[in-house]
């Protein structure tokens, strides 16, 4: 059966977000990168990558994106993995900052440790009948201290939920783009918004 492809965006101001581009490439899935506030018109979806996000936070008010911003994450379909995380959290601690508040979780930035704690750890996701191994690739990531009601935790590791939903927002404190695989990538792009509301 074939599958219609979104057009997913990627937040292109700082961090992993070629990456992300290569992946999509490798599936068939068309993305583009968004610098502008235009950009968030042509797209369906979008991921936030990893990088920092202070920076990003700066960036988007400089390039007068936090409106669309605002706007886009309200009801479409949006992932942010690691500093992704940190802009979508309801609240950030060490230290507090300005969040987008999408997503009801408090996230402690660099909860694992700094650079020197990255760490990658096997780990599996299952949804509706699908298994995969994933490589969990942890890089200064946000951990995950409090978790709203309506949240859902679609991966825990060592009893800490890293992959977590709510409503269109989809959450990973881990590095996607760097897990080996191209499984999450194309779970966000044909399956997430389905089973979001489930
Ligand atoms: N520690 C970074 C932040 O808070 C996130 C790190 C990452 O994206 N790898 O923005």
């Amino acid at each position: 059966m074939s599958k219609k492809s979104p057009i997913i965006g990627i937040l292109a101001l700082q961090g992993d977000y070629q990456k992300h581009t290569q992946i999509l490439d490798k599936i068939n899935v068309s993305s583009v990168e968004v610098h502008r506030a235009e950009d968030f018109e042509r797209i369906d979806r979008l991921i936030i990558p990893g990088g920092e996000s202070t920076v990003m936070l700066k960036l988007m008010k400089r390039l007068g994106l936090e409106d669309a911003f605002t706007e886009f994450i309200k009801n479409k379909p949006v992932w942010g993995t690691c500093a992704g995380m940190v802009l979508l959290a309801s609240q950030v601690n060490n230290h507090s900052q300005q969040t987008y508040d999408a997503i009801d979780i408090v996230v402690d930035r660099n909860g694992y440790g700094r650079q020197y704690f990255s760490s990658v750890e096997p780990s599996l996701f299952e949804m509706n009948g699908f298994c995969e191994k994933i490589n969990l690739v942890f890089i200064r990531a946000p951990r995950v201290i409090n978790v709203g009601k309506g949240v859902r935790t679609l991966i825990s590791w060592n009893n800490d939920p890293v992959f977590l939903s709510q409503n269109n927002i989809l959450v990973s404190s881990f590095h996607p783009e760097l897990t080996g695989s191209s499984f999450l990538h194309d779970y966000f792009a044909h399956n997430f918004q389905s089973d979001a509301y489930k």
